[in-house]
């Protein structure tokens, strides 16, 4: 087990340290802004929608390696998602990174992002993992307000 969670700190450090899909979206039809105050996190993300579902995310800020691995690794997972598909993704993130669930329950729909689990131990962070979806989610319902975690 500790190796598995050696495996996970490895793949957070990584998305940590060279973020994916960093980039502004040209052609993005939603964009949001989040901010974590506790932290200092912040973020933009931009959405491609196409007949209701994420054709392609991205995002720009700057942050802790939390924020920028768990931004890094949601923007691939929220692809082809529909509004209320990352609404079930998210419910099920928080619910892991705030302990309610344990990996095991979250994997059939997290799949890598399971790599978040141990932030459940850390409660100061849990808002640095969520930043990105509480952003994504704004852009999804086209909420014009930037985003705080406070
Ligand atoms: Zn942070």
């Amino acid at each position: 087990m500790s190796e598995l969670r050696d495996l996970y700190q490895e793949t957070i450090l990584d998305h940590g340290r060279s973020p994916r899909h960093f980039q502004v979206l040209d052609d993005a039809d939603r964009t949001a802004d989040g901010y974590n105050p506790l932290c200092g996190d912040k973020i933009k993300v931009f959405l491609r929608t196409k007949d209701g579902r994420i054709e392609e995310a991205a995002f720009q800020g700057s942050g802790c390696a939390i924020s920028m691995a768990a931004a890094s690794l949601m923007t691939h997972a929220i692809r082809g998602a529909s509004r209320e598909e990352l609404e079930e993704t998210f419910r099920v993130f928080q619910d892991m990174v705030t302990g309610k669930i344990d990996e095991a329950a979250a994997a059939a729909r997290l799949g890598k992002l399971v790599v978040f689990a141990g932030v459940s131990k850390f409660p100061v962070r849990i808002k640095c993992a969520t930043l990105a979806w509480h952003t994504a989610r704004a852009a999804m319902a086209q909420i014009e307000e930037p985003v705080s975690t406070e």
